[in-house]
């Protein structure tokens, strides 16, 4: 019986096989893979250039229904949906996830790398650390976040010929300028390149960013759910002469250099989303990029290991990438643009890649489409779109499921008017939200061991009548590939069908997204958020796509308001923009880009041990 296994005794229980052998496997050359110890490495981008000609394969979305706080399996069906297409239909395919943040893995929602027997193995590599990506984008951040202050300090005290000093030092008796500062001089006016040749006026405009502290939007981040720096004061330090702010900290995988990370296409991509990362505001109201700061090249050079995808295996030998990170609610929360350029490549015409799209449709694959599918050019075949019993149950009125509490015994006995209340209001929304995109969808029902047949026939057939192209059941969890046969052979049958994938809006956004896809009757920008639209637009931001933050615990902007609620309206509380990145980010409702804690914890899914008690609602 597999029920009383823990995750990490499946995952220790099996060998992975050596990262040359798998990188051997599908078609890598042992110059192109950078191996970090025995069983995981990153895979140089020239491959991208060496497989130019080859045809791309299948690519196929993984999302879900608007999940329980539990998770309903979508990295479990990734897994399950690979390891059948290739172990069992021996169909080249590859999955690519995203890496998990520390907060989850030890708060209540556990690690990502799937569970039962369904898991990209090792799993404490996979979920802690893995190759360092989360680092370095926290390095990174921080750096900015450090460069902001300390600019400040300087020129609130120091003249600008000290300042120009500072910046442009001599250097074996020589002063130049570096082309970070020619660029910066060129967006001034200024056409010099020797030193010397600037005017006063001209190295004051060069050396005086003069940014408001008020409306400095950089914040530091870190991979720990540490709630007590959600806001901080800095500068206390006598050293720093009263620059006192105040600041904080937001989670490292939802920071803007996470999603430049997962939508850049090359290195000089990234480099260039860098360098136009806009910081903040000059008391004059012009925007202040990284650029100006001048830290984009170092920033960029913390990031060029992160840039490259981590190769790994399923516990089938699968092979995976894992690159970008989660939180489809407070990001995009999107695998990288360049882990699935490299592995369409790699499975060829006829093989698949399934790639993961985090949370609800309503927001992983609404992202997916409008921002991913924007950066790539890449077009998906197929949405499979995983559904639990649970969580129909949930939404066809059953009580709140919480994380760490015992399930209420409408989910462990039979209740079929909850789940065809579940079918009819939330499965039949998001058939219909990944319709708006032309894409065809399969229903992926997760089986617990507590669901009936009854259950799962009832699911099935709905989510037919509700437009999907198909709808079976899965049993990777307990089966591994061979329970997800049935999933495989319905995937490579919908790719067979026409996808007409369009964008679902060319203007009027938010309201587009708000109206289409949530369900709502119109938005409400607060005064805080029309003033932002205003200034986005007079710096030339208004055509970038939008990532909202919202709950991913409901279609709506209210958690507890399950189903496919209606009649609403959307409160579009502040918006932001990550220039770099190439999104505008509205904060809907009361969402944050802050840690939240849910409660104190419990198990961790990761390895079924106790863990720190704190964990974000991310
Ligand atoms: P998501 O990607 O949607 O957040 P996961 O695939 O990570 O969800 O699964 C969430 C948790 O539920 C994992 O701990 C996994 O082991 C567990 N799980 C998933 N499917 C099943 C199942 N069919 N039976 C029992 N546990 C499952």
């Amino acid at each position: 019986c597999v029920f009383w296994v823990s995750d990490i005794e499946i995952s220790r229980a099996q060998t992975p096989k050596p990262v040359d052998q798998l990188a051997e496997e599908i078609g890598l050359l042992p110059e192109e893979l950078e191996a970090y110890g025995r069983n995981k490495a990153k895979v140089q981008l020239s491959l991208l250039d060496r497989l130019h000609s080859q045809p791309d394969g299948n690519y196929v979305l993984v999302a879900g229904i608007t999940p329980t706080p539990l998770g309903e399996g979508k990295s479990t069906v990734t897994i399950g949906l690979v390891q059948a297409l290739s172990a069992h239909l021996k169909l080249n395919s590859f999955a690519c996830l995203r890496q998990p943040s520390q907060g989850p893995t030890f708060g209540v929602k556990g690690g990502a790398a799937g569970g039962g027997y369904a898991q990209v193995i090792p799993m404490e590599e996979f979920n802690l650390h893995l190759t360092g990506d989360i680092h370095a984008i926290t390095a990174a951040n921080n750096l900015v976040a450090a460069a902001i202050d300390a600019r400040m300090l300087h020129e609130a005290t120091q003249s600008d010929k000290a300042l120009f000093n500072r910046l442009v030092p001599t250097v074996n008796g020589v002063r130049t300028f570096s082309p970070i500062q020619i660029s910066r001089l060129r967006r001034l006016g200024i056409s010099k390149t020797e030193p010397t040749s600037l005017t006063p006026q001209e190295v004051s405009a060069f050396v005086r960013l003069d940014l408001d502290p008020s409306k400095i939007t950089w914040q530091r981040v870190l991979d720990t759910n540490d709630r007590f720096l959600r806001k901080i004061t800095v500068g206390q330090a006598s050293t720093e002469k009263g620059q006192i702010r105040e600041t904080g900290f937001d989670i490292a995988v939802a920071s803007e250099i996470m999603a430049i990370l997962a939508l850049s296409d090359s290195l000089k991509d990234m480099k260039d989303r860098l360098a136009h990362m806009v910081v903040g505001t000059s008391r004059s109201g012009g925007p202040v990029t990284a650029e100006d700061l001048g830290v984009s090249g170092a920033v960029a050079v913390l990031m060029k290991d992160a840039i490259k995808p981590t190769l790994m295996q399923t516990l089938e030998g699968t092979p995976v990438f894992v690159h970008a990170g989660p939180f489809a609610n407070i990001a995009h929360g999107n695998s990288s643009v360049l882990a699935d350029k490299l592995a369409l490549k790699l499975v060829g015409r006829d093989g698949f890649v399934v790639t993961e799209a985090g949370f609800g449709a309503d927001i992983g694959m609404e992202k997916f489409f409008n921002i991913k599918c924007r950066a790539s050019g890449l077009r998906p075949n197929v949405v499979v779109l995983v559904a639990t019993v649970r969580a129909l149950k949930m939404h066809g009125g059953g009580p709140n499921v919480s994380a760490g509490a015992p399930l209420p015994r409408e989910y462990i006995n039979e209740n079929l008017s909850l789940v065809a209340g579940g079918c009819h209001s939330n499965l039949k929304k998001q058939i219909q939200i990944a319709h708006l995109f032309g894409v065809p969808v399969v229903v992926a029902l997760n089986v617990f061991k507590t669901d009936t047949r009854a259950e799962i026939d009832l699911v099935c057939q709905i989510a037919k009548t509700c437009g999907a192209s198909d709808a079976v059941p899965c049993h990777h969890w307990s089966q591994g590939g061979r329970g997800c046969l049935e999933l495989a052979q319905a995937v490579k049958e919908a790719t067979r069908r026409p996808s007409n994938f369009q964008f679902l809006y060319p203007t009027e956004k938010i309201r587009t997204i708000a109206q289409k896809v949530y369900g709502a009757n119109d938005m409400e920008l607060s005064p805080e958020a029309k003033s932002k639209i205003d200034y986005y637009n007079q710096q030339g931001y208004g055509s970038l796509p939008i990532c909202m933050a919202k709950t991913h615990l409901s279609l709506s902007h209210m958690a507890d308001k399950k189903g496919a609620p209606t009649g609403f309206i959307l409160p579009i509380r502040d918006i932001r923009a990550s220039v770099g990145a190439g999104f505008i980010y509205p904060l809907v409702g009361t969402v944050s880009a802050l840690f939240r804690v849910n409660r104190p914890v419990t198990m961790s899914r990761a390895g079924r041990k106790r863990l720190p008690a704190v964990s974000p609602a991310c």
